[in-house]
């Protein structure tokens, strides 16, 4: 048996020192800031990049003492043995990973009459599919080691029915069950499932929205807090829900809105 770490009563419940952590769309908007958290609380950080790289999100998580790793992969084009590929790759560099963060995502807005197949295939295939895909490759290793955090982005989309965003709102409701899902099956091998869902959080996801100035009212009246999310305002849910102080916590969709859904 190893001896007893006299620091571990010292250790915050929150500290991720010698994990390694993947996030998908973690270059960019909630994803990096997700990045960083989890860097800043110890993690290792591998993100998944896309068609845009941030090298501010590299400088975080480096200036936080933490290694930092990048993959350019398109998730909606991934099929099973390509995320297992992806996960293998990223162990080869960084260890296994015992944090994966679900957070690529994109929405495509259009009337729901005149809303095109297209859009919704490739709504659905990243915000759920590949959700399902990178979880199910990331869950082997966690399984097989008997531990394993599993955060998933949803949205307040997950359980309200939005505006001319239908296969958005359906990817993200799915996600939502898909979170309980895994977590009833996982939960007592040691992996946790879990999902944040984010409020109006100032983003490239909501450009459009701040841009039109009767929806940007509209939508900052109902905001209790009085103020669009910031991304960063995310980032303390993902570390929460990644470390210690969560191993109890399971199944669970986690609301960050300002108070919106209190409304
Ligand atoms: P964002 O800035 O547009 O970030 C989306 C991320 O997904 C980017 O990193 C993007 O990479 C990546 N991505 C897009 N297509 C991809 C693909 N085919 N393969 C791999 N990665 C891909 O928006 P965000 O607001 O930070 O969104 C992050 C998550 O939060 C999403 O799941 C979104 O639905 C969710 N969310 C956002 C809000 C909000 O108010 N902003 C609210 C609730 C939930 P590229 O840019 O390089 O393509």
């Amino acid at each position: 048996m190893n001896a007893p770490d006299p620091q571990a009563g010292r250790r915050s419940p929150f500290d991720l020192s010698g994990r390694v952590a993947l996030v998908t769309g973690g270059s960019v908007g909630i994803g990096a800031a997700i990045a960083a958290g989890l860097a800043r609380a110890g993690a290792d950080v591998a993100v998944v990049t896309h068609s845009r790289q941030d090298p501010a999100t590299q400088a975080a998580i480096e200036a936080a003492g933490a290694r930092y790793a990048a993959f350019q992969a398109d998730l909606a084009a991934l099929d099973g043995p390509g995320m297992n590929d992806l996960i293998a790759r990223v162990e080869a560099t960084l260890g296994p990973v015992d944090i994966l963060v679900n957070n690529a995502g994109i929405i495509r807005r259009e009337a729901a009459e005149q809303y095109s197949d297209e859009d919704w295939a490739a709504v659905t295939e990243l915000n759920l599919n590949a959700v399902w895909r990178l979880s199910r490759a990331a869950a082997h290793g966690m399984l097989t080691r008997g531990h394993g955090r599993i955060v998933n982005i949803a949205s307040l989309l997950s359980f309200q029915g939005g505006i001319r965003v239908p296969a958005y709102t359906a990817s993200k409701h799915a996600v939502a069950g898909l979170t309980k899902a895994l977590a009833n099956e996982w939960g007592a091998r040691g992996v946790t499932v879990n999902a944040i869902a984010p409020g109006y959080i100032a983003t490239a996801n909501t450009d459009a929205l701040r841009a039109d100035p009767e929806r940007n009212r509209s939508i900052l009246e109902r905001i209790p807090a009085g103020r669009w999310g910031e991304a960063q305002d995310i980032a303390g849910a993902a570390v929460f829900l990644a470390s210690g102080a969560a191993t109890y916590v399971n199944g669970h969709v986690l609301v960050v809105d300002g108070g919106w859904l209190a409304r």
